[in-house]
């Protein structure tokens, strides 16, 4: 049995580390802080603090964040 809202917390923003670009937009578009610039190369989501918004994707120019669903 499922509802909406957990189905919602099992959602991810995922990044594909070869198109981001660094740009750094996707940061502050996160409500929970779950994104950071690793080593000033490609961003990196905390999965633990990501719900799965997708904030972060609609920010970026790149188009290198995708949503997903986690597989538990
Ligand atoms: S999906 Fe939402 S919570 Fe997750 S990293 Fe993107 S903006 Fe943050
Ligand atoms: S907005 Fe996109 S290209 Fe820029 S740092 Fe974030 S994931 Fe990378």
């Amino acid at each position: 049995m499922s509802n909406a809202k957990s189905v919602r917390a099992l959602r991810k923003a995922q990044v594909d580390s070869k198109g981001c670009v660094a740009c750094g937009c996707c940061v502050p578009s996160c409500p929970c802080k779950a994104i950071g610039i690793f080593k000033g190369v490609f961003a990196n989501i905390d999965t633990e603090n990501c719900v799965g918004c997708g904030k972060c994707a609609g920010a970026c120019p790149a188009g290198t964040i995708t949503i997903s669903e986690a597989v538990q």
